[in-house]
């Protein structure tokens, strides 16, 4: 299939140097006390490995919190085992309480999801905002040269080719962001709307999840910029300011959809997804995995699931809802207090509906291993994936990689960025409706064989084409050549 053919690419010169505000490693005392560097094992990763180590690359970040032990040496020994180097970008203690929880994720990303009233608009996390994105600057700088392509990911770092710039230094950087853009009327809740955009347009090409991202940053640019000139003709827009002029495209992320579908395919992970499936009998399983996150929707799930037993009686022992919660950011308050909200209502749900033999929802607060992960993939007739507002959203692109028998429906989210591509075959939902989502609940669980399996089928094609590589390879194609015409060619039309 498409996904071996989407592996090839090769840099034309230079190497890749990838910017991420952390590492892809973790480092972790083992039982002597001696430290130890493992690589991160992501689709992200995974994809972008080989065009680092073909053209010697670099990858640089936060190497994450180190008591003791010796970091240079650490990374060099982890180096030799990603067959790239890492570099790392060291910030204080004080660095990540203002920068990173404070203004990456008590500024940007509730905005950003479009939750303005959860946002804590502080001057000092501006402060270190733009100190820190001075440090990973000044770490590029020391790390590469012209020739190089500086790939910058994500929200956490908008400020970078900026604050090169004003170290008079010049790179071809591009800039991918993970999250959504929020719309014109949003974003201009924003202190500090201006300086972002306009450090956004630093950068020589942009890269949104979806066709809505894109159009709202340049309808920004737009609207706050005078003097921005915008043309948003072609596949990939530009947006001049000043004689600089950036691209804008769109490469909706995905994940490793082959590596999902064989490891899904693996007998252990069959045989265990018949025990979840026996443990349950005659019960249909309706899947949710969320990060512990507002943005997630995960207490609007649970009351349209609650709606649903309450409407539709035929679903009492028919169904039951696992609800995985990968824990995420509990050291804040507002996290730990969506914890307990959750709690509340799996608990109310239960005591309400609950009968010998027959919980409607199997709560786990943890992080599952892989295969295990799999196994429940396989095990679910039903994933209910409801954010509120999600970049992409890779649990609905990953369910249906591990769908090998093509016996599942994907529920989905109209605002998640996997809406964009998927829209034709799940069943959409808008996840504040408790009444839609219940009904679209009762409609998944009655649908015939022939309807799921041609959906699922549609839905696995179109995943398995624009996989993980696929992704890299546009993004870095597109910046390489620059040349609008090839991108009729890539698929994305
Ligand atoms: N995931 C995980 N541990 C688990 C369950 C899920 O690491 O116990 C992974 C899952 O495989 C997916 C990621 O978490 O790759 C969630 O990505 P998504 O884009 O859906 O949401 P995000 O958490 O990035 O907002």
């Amino acid at each position: 299939m498409s996904q071996i053919a989407n592996r090839d690419f090769k840099l034309d010169a230079g190497r890749l140097v990838i910017v991420s505000n952390r590492l892809p490693i973790s480092i972790n005392q083992v039982d002597d006390g001696e430290w130890e560097i493992s690589p991160s094992s992501g689709g992200l990763v995974t994809a972008l490995t080989p065009v680092l180590r073909d053209s010697g690359g670099i990858w640089l970040g936060w190497p994450g919190k180190l008591d003791s032990g010796n970091l240079d040496e650490l990374l060099a020994k982890g180096s030799k085992g990603t067959g790239y180097s890492l570099r790392s970008v060291i910030l204080t203690e004080e660095d990540i309480n203002l920068y990173y929880f404070g203004f990456s994720n008590e500024v940007l990303w509730p905005l950003f999801h479009d939750l303005q009233s959860r946002c804590n608009f502080n001057p000092s996390y501006w402060q270190s905002y733009q100190q820190v994105n001075s440090k990973f600057a000044e770490a590029i700088l020391h790390n590469s040269n012209h020739d190089d392509y500086i790939w910058v990911q994500d929200y956490h770092l908008m400020l970078v080719a900026k604050s090169l710039l004003a170290m008079g230094e010049e790179r071809s950087m591009g800039f991918f962001s993970h999250i959504p853009f929020p719309s014109p009327d949003i974003f201009n809740k924003l202190p500090w709307r201006l300086q972002i955009l306009k450090a956004l347009l630093d950068y020589d090409m942009i890269g949104f999840q979806t066709m809505r991202d894109r159009n709202n940053f340049v309808h920004c640019a737009e609207m706050l910029i005078k003097g921005v000139q915008a043309d948003t003709r072609r596949q990939i827009s530009t947006v001049s300011l000043q004689g600089h002029e950036t691209k804008v495209g769109v490469f909706p992320i995905s994940i490793d959809f082959h590596d999902f579908s064989v490891a899904a395919a693996e007998t252990t992970v069959k045989n265990r997804a018949s025990e979840l499936s026996n443990a349950l009998p005659n019960c249909k399983i309706i899947l949710g995995v969320d990060r512990l996150d507002y943005s997630k929707g995960i207490p609007e799930k649970l009351h349209a699931f609650e709606y649903a037993l309450k409407r539709y009686e035929s679903l009492h022992g028919r169904v039951t809802l696992i609800q995985i919660i990968v824990p995420s950011r509990v050291d804040i308050p507002e996290y730990v207090n969506l914890k307990s909200e959750i709690e509340g209502l799996v608990s109310r749900i239960n005591g309400k509906y609950a009968q010998a033999g027959w919980i409607p929802v199997n709560y786990m607060f943890r992080n599952l291993d892989r295969a295990e992960l799999l196994a429940y993939y396989r095990a679910a007739h039903i994933a209910l994936v409801t954010p509120l507002k999600d970049g992409m959203n890779l649990v609905a692109k990953e369910y249906c990689a591990a769908n090998t028998d093509r016996e599942g429906i994907l529920i989905l989210s109209e605002f998640a960025g996997a809406a964009a591509q998927l829209h034709r075959n799940a069943l959409m939902v808008n996840p504040y409706d408790t009444e839609g989502v219940a009904n679209t609940i009762y409609h998944a669980y009655q649908m015939p064989e022939k309807e799921r399996q041609l959906r699922m089928k549609r839905l696995r094609g179109s995943i398995a084409r624009r996989d993980i590589y696929w992704w890299v390879n546009l993004f870095l194609r597109t910046s390489e050549t620059m040349e609008i015409s090839d991108l009729s060619k890539s698929g994305l039309n």
